[in-house]
């Protein structure tokens, strides 16, 4: 007998409880209108005062929150424990991160610092201050990164996402006799506001190696996200997800091929194809 309710793709969602950080815009904003398009009470968080326009016609709940600010999380926390009433937190996404796009000998100190205090230390927050909310059934979904499974040249920013791999790995194992779930999804170039600034060089190289040969877009990591939460990723934990077009997967090697295939004879070209 299935577990899952075969009529929603996304099980378990609705009417239940799930806090996005980083949620001004970018994925995070995606996460959450698709979240809450799914019947999910979603509370977006950001570091802006105000609601963004973009939850303009959704039901999502807007809270300033900087994810490196401890106190900003004992507060959610205790207001959620009073709006929940019991009812455990559904779900947890530590998607708010910022990059430094600076090499190893480049790197000041300060930007190494502010980088790890939001792209780990607040997840780590966040999970210290929301997993008591939670129960059986509830889900952790960290947002990593292609760098994060690479030694791509931003020293700071890659080194954080290898970290919240480990943070990932120990949550899912310490929360894992509770029943709660932690997984880490690993985006490549998603356009955003973020990958807005990338230089035109990684730009170009990254759709270079790419085997999908395209950016990915926002909603389409969302949906993995959405499927993490769910009931329908119920045995799915301490999972590392790429959403990068296969770019991690191929691991260079396209760079590879394409040389090869470019200075290669046609007759023998269909061979390295096959
Ligand atoms: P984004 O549009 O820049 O979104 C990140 C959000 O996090 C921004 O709204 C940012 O606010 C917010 N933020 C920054 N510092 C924060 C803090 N201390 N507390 C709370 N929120 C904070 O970029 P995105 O591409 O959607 O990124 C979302 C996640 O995906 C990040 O973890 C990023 O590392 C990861 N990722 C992105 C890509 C990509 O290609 N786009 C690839 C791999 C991984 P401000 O704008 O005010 O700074």
């Amino acid at each position: 007998m299935s577990d899952v309710d075969a009529a929603s793709g996304y099980p378990g969602l609705p009417g239940r409880t799930v806090v996005v950080t980083g949620a001004a815009g970018g994925q995070g904003a995606a996460e959450a209108i698709l979240l809450d398009s799914l019947g999910a009470r979603v509370v977006a968080t950001d570091l802006g005062s105000d609601r963004p326009a973009v939850y303009e016609g959704t039901h999502v709940t807007y809270r300033p929150l900087d994810v490196s600010n401890e106190d900003h999380w004992t507060a959610l926390a205790a207001d959620l424990a009073q709006t929940l009433g019991g009812e455990p937190l559904k779900g947890l996404v530590n998607n708010a991160g910022i990059t430094h796009r600076a090499r190893l000998g480049q790197t000041a100190r300060a930007d190494w610092d502010r980088v790890f205090a939001v792209n780990v230390t607040g997840a780590m927050l966040g999970i210290q201050a929301l997993a008591p909310l939670m129960a059986r059934g509830s889900s952790i979904v960290n947002v990593g990164s292609a760098a994060g499974l690479t030694a791509h040249y931003t020293a700071a920013y890659t080194s954080s996402k290898w970290a919240l791999r480990g943070l990932t790995h120990v949550a899912a194992t310490e929360y894992g006799p509770r029943g709660i779930r932690a997984n880490i999804v690993h985006p490549g170039f998603i356009e955003t506001p973020m990958t807005d600034a990338a230089p035109q060089a990684m730009r170009e190289a990254q759709l270079a190696l790419t085997p999908l040969e395209r950016m990915g877009h926002p909603g389409e990591v969302s949906s993995v996200v959405a499927f993490l939460l769910s009931d329908a990723a119920a045995y799915v934990s301490g999972a590392e997800i790429p959403i990068d077009g296969a770019f991690t997967s191929s691991s260079g090697v396209k760079y590879m091929a394409d040389r090869i295939a470019a200075g290669t004879p046609s007759a023998v070209r269909p061979s390295l194809e096959g």
